[in-house]
């Protein structure tokens, strides 16, 4: 299908085989990678993609696999707008603290559940609380493909210091390569997201999905373009 899928999101998109934990991403050109995790959440997920929506940017949401049978229509809308569903485990457990089965069950579940409603498993993971090491990456990129995904820039929203600190802090510490971390369960979050995305826009930066970010096709591109299914 259409080339501009497979095309580098920009120029100096990174070459080369991608590393297992990634925080950003080394580039000079302004991109930024703003990401939302916990959701789907029933109210506040579509408010944020609406948000999304009338500046015509694309973000990435990493799911909660036991929320999404809850909200299947607003899962199917983040794929449908062209935003990347990223896999953020079942539960939202420690994976760090768990056996290499447990956590791949978590992930496998979490792939299932997306797969059932979007029909594209996600190729990214972001462990809950960051809690992950090396080793675990290296084992779910073996076993499964999938990169850590970690952020640079963290507003802390889930600490609720309004949605003008939040707004502050995404602008304050915004730059090109950065990966911006969100909770789309926060009403905070929301409050002040067009002033951010607006001031951001205005200084010329770009929005782009995490895999457009690391030098990938579109997630609902990866697999078929390398003939690999998820197992
Ligand atoms: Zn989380």
């Amino acid at each position: 299908m259409p080339q501009r899928h497979l095309a580098r999101a920009f120029p100096s998109a990174p070459k080369g085989r991608t590393p297992d934990t990634i925080r950003d991403v080394a580039t000079t050109e302004p991109v930024i990678a703003l990401t939302f995790d916990d959701g789907p959440h029933q109210t506040l997920t579509s408010q944020i993609l609406d948000i999304l929506d009338a500046r015509q940017i694309k973000a990435s949401f990493f799911v909660v696999g036991n929320r999404v049978a809850q909200a299947p229509d607003i899962v199917a809308r983040i794929a449908q707008d062209g935003h990347e569903i990223g896999n953020h485990s079942w539960s939202h457990p420690r994976l760090g603290v768990m056996q290499d089965h447990d956590i791949l069950d978590q992930i496998d579940r979490t792939a299932h559940a997306v797969a059932a409603v979007t029909g594209h498993s996600p190729v990214l993971m972001r462990p809950p609380y960051g809690d992950f090491n090396a080793r675990r990456s290296q084992m779910l990129r073996a076993a499964r493909d999938l990169p850590t995904i970690l952020w640079s820039v963290d507003p802390q929203d889930w600490r609720r210091p309004g949605g003008m600190a939040i707004a502050e802090h995404m602008i304050a510490h915004a730059r090109p390569g950065a990966v911006i971390l969100a909770h789309d369960t926060v009403s905070q979050t929301l409050r002040n997201l067009p002033l951010a995305l607006d001031t951001l826009l205005a200084q010329g930066y770009r929005f782009v999905t995490v895999s457009a970010l690391i030098g990938w096709p579109e997630w609902t591109d990866r697999r078929n373009a390398r003939g690999h299914a998820f197992g």
